[in-house]
């Protein structure tokens, strides 16, 4: 999978990607991650990549010749994805469907966004990563290429991980875990994942992962169409384990 990044910071994506999973993926080749700094194509003596915005108003825009020239210049994999708060939301359905595909590309704002030029004549779509203001893209291209990469077959240890995890085949969240020790300070793992029964283990983990589904994301649930019976005779008489106590600003 080739993905190239433009930036004006290419060593952030750059130095973020050089480790863990991601890091041996681009060793293997697996996966191609080029990052190209946009100031590389600027033509004055100052490299300047900013300007003021037409009709005033606080903070720079990007200008477009140089984004356009390197774009143009690397002949990137489409599509060609604009980070920007102003987009659809990433979520990861589309990072499974980018996982699919041969290859994409991400560009990087900084300032107070791009030219809106760049965004009507150059890029395929805008993507957000949530609601929230970044003081520049390269952090939300980041967390795309995180999720993206991971679920390229072979980039992961243990391909099945992205079936049971949260958002996964089930559309829950995922169930809670435990490992060694079984018991640390008098915390004792439930009795049912030390049983060696698979059945009511996995009984047991599908109701555990219903129940925080319910209590904290019922939106997946609509979206799924409500319980089954099936689930909800599941739910009978099991017991919800405890949380951290929701953030609430
Ligand atoms: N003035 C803009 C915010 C610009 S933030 C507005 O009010 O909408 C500067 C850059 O950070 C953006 O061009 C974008 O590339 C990146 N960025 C900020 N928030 C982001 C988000 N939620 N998702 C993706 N990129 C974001």
């Amino acid at each position: 999978m080739r993905i190239d990044v433009f930036t004006i910071f290419p060593a952030i994506v750059d130095g973020f990607s050089d480790h863990s999973l991601l890091g041996r993926a681009r060793e293997t080749g697996l996966v191609d991650l080029r990052c190209h700094d946009i100031r590389d194509h600027t033509t004055d003596v100052h490299r300047t990549v900013d300007d003021a915005p037409f009709g005033g108003g606080a903070g720079m825009l990007m200008r477009p010749e140089p984004i356009f020239a390197a774009v143009e210049a690397a002949a990137p994999p489409r599509p060609l994805i604009l980070l920007g708060p102003g987009g659809r939301r990433f979520d990861q359905s589309m990072a499974r469907a980018l996982a699919e595909s041969d290859g994409f590309s991400l560009l990087c704002g900084r300032y107070e966004g791009v030219d809106h030029r760049v965004r009507e004549h150059l890029v395929d779509h805008e993507v957000s990563i949530g609601d929230v203001v970044l003081a520049g893209g390269e952090i939300a291209a980041c967390l795309v290429i995180e999720a993206v990469t991971r679920l390229v077959p072979g980039v992961m240890g243990n391909d099945d991980s992205p079936v049971t995890e949260s958002f996964g085949a089930t559309a829950l969240l995922e169930e809670p875990q435990w490992t060694r020790p079984a018991e640390y300070r008098g915390w004792e793992v439930p009795e049912v994942l030390r049983s060696g029964d698979h059945a009511r283990i996995a009984r047991w983990r599908m109701a555990q992962a219903l129940l925080r589904t319910l209590e904290v994301r019922p939106d997946l649930i609509e979206a799924r169409g409500g319980l089954t019976e099936q689930e909800r005779t599941l739910l009978e008489g099991v017991a919800p384990v405890s949380y951290p106590f929701p953030f609430a600003p």
